[in-house]
């Protein structure tokens, strides 16, 4: 059985008093949630505030990227240990936005995602085809390969601290959501992936997640597909209302 991943990506939105004040809504309504994990992921000039306010809380805190190297020369990059520091137990890794706007490819994101293990950090590593792709018939293609070559020279015994969260390009923030079928026929081609690179049963307790438009009204049946083990929020975890929703989805 797979725990539910529930991930509230706040992107760059929020000042510092209003993160304080939705990571406090969050807290206040998630006491009583024990059976999955409730992440959220605020910008880095957050992180710290953010921190102090979700310790010993049911809330989780996650960054939305980092640097591969340890420390250096890297203006505007932050590292894996910055981010333990700041709390962190999550990274996300991959975003169609780092990958479409920032021009990020598989071999930088690889990086990152091997400098998450190595420091601790648990990577949610994201994948998705652009409209195009999807259109042209790529879907699985394009998917397999960000699937492989982000996990290149990941071990079989890191899969326990990896999630892969799905997310077609084309759902991301424009208010269309893949049906839950169609979702779910991709996190299944996902997971024969990674069974045919590694195993059946790494490929069985590894944690699948949909992110693209997800809101109040389509959590439930998302999450009602055998192969979709949480979500990724963008718009819809701005709000407490919102995404405590879809944090007490039910299916
Ligand atoms: C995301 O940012 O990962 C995302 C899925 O955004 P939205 O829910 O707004 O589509």
């Amino acid at each position: 059985m797979r725990r539910a991943f529930i991930g509230g990506n706040w992107k760059m939105f929020l000042d510092r008093s209003r993160a304080v004040e939705l990571a406090t809504a969050l807290i206040n309504g998630t006491m009583d949630v024990d059976d999955r994990d409730i992440l959220i992921y605020p910008a880095f000039p957050l992180l710290s505030d953010v921190s102090q306010i979700v310790k010993g809380s049911k809330v989780q805190l996650g960054a939305q990227n980092l640097f591969f190297e340890k420390e250096g020369a890297f203006t505007g990059e932050v590292s894996a240990e910055m981010l333990l520091s700041c709390g962190c137990g999550y990274v996300i890794i991959g975003h169609s936005e780092r990958r479409h706007i920032f021009n990020e490819k598989d071999e930088l994101i690889n990086k990152k995602v091997q400098a998450a293990l190595a420091s601790g950090l648990r990577p949610v590593l994201c994948v998705g085809e652009l409209l195009e792709e999807r259109e042209a018939g790529k879907t699985q293609s394009v998917v397999k390969e960000q699937t492989v070559k982000g996990l290149e020279n990941v071990l079989p015994e890191s899969f326990e601290r990896i999630v892969i969260a799905y997310e077609p390009v084309w759902a991301i923030g424009t208010g269309k959501t893949a049906t839950p079928e169609d979702a779910d026929s991709v996190h299944s081609f996902i997971r024969e992936t990674i069974s045919g690179l590694y195993s059946d049963a790494i490929a069985e307790s590894l944690r699948i997640i949909y992110g693209g438009s997800v809101k109040p009204d389509n959590i439930d049946s998302l999450m009602a597909k055998e192969n979709i083990d949480g979500a990724l929020v963008g718009g819809a975890s701005l709000k407490s209302d919102s995404f405590l929703r879809i944090i007490k989805f039910e299916s």
